[in-house]
């Protein structure tokens, strides 16, 4: 059975850092397909700036044409703020029990896992892989917070075939992006370029639509 990748984010906007991991990911892990779910009100985060609709469909047209890519809106369409635990618990129980799910995150993401909502809960319901991002720091570093390394301690696997739908920490480099969408939105606030560092549909829809005019 393929596996499936999991990937959310605020996606404000999505960018090259985001297709490529998310690319390199399925390849590396054979996935059948990723599933991009822009977060909705990210509890641990503080609300995103721009409108899930712009978001959305800014995904959308960042995937569209990868026929390995999909649009899952369901956070954002939630009335309630949607925490990572429930929309897998939602996922494993529509694509069923033996069904493999990773959940991809980037190593800043990562690393803050253990503020996450019932974060120890990920573990049974997908495995986990992480990529390697430019200046987030090393994740064997003693910067990991020990709750979080002893839980990935019994689970990390070196690259290789993972078994079972689920328990796995993955730790794996790509090729580096130093892209945030930090970065994109101060640019476009200053009237810079962002050209080249996100899809040129994403770049034209956010023209069009006035996005990201001010800090
Ligand atoms: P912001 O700058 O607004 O915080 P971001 O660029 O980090 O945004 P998010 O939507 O917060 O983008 O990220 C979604 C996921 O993608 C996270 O797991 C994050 O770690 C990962 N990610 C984002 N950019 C990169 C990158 N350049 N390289 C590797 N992982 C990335």
């Amino acid at each position: 059975m393929h596996a499936i990748g999991i990937f959310g984010g605020t996606f404000d906007p999505i960018h090259f850092g985001h297709l490529r991991l998310a690319e390199e990911m399925a390849e590396g892990l054979g996935l059948a397909r990723v599933l991009f779910i822009p977060a909705g009100q990210p509890p641990h985060r503080g609300a995103p700036r721009t409108a899930a609709t712009h978001r959305l469909e800014m995904v959308r047209r960042a995937i569209a044409g990868n026929p390995r890519f999909e649009l899952d809106a369901r956070e954002v369409e939630s009335p309630r703020p949607s925490y990572t635990v429930d929309t897998l618990a939602a996922l494993r129980a529509e694509l069923g029990f033996e069904q493999p799910l990773w959940l991809l995150l980037g190593a800043d993401a990562f690393l803050e896992l253990p503020t996450w909502h019932e974060w120890r809960q990920l573990f049974e319901l997908a495995h986990i892989a992480v990529a390697a991002r430019p200046g987030a720091q090393l994740l064997q570093s003693e910067v990991m917070p020990e709750s979080l390394k002893n839980e990935v301690s019994q689970r990390q696997r070196t690259d290789g075939p993972v078994s079972g739908p689920a328990g796995s920490v993955l730790l794996r480099q790509m090729t580096p992006l130093d892209i945030s969408a930090t970065a994109i939105r101060d640019t476009l606030a200053r009237h810079g370029s962002a050209r080249y560092l996100l899809p040129d549909a994403v770049l034209d829809y956010i023209h069009e639509h006035q996005l990201y005019l001010h800090t």
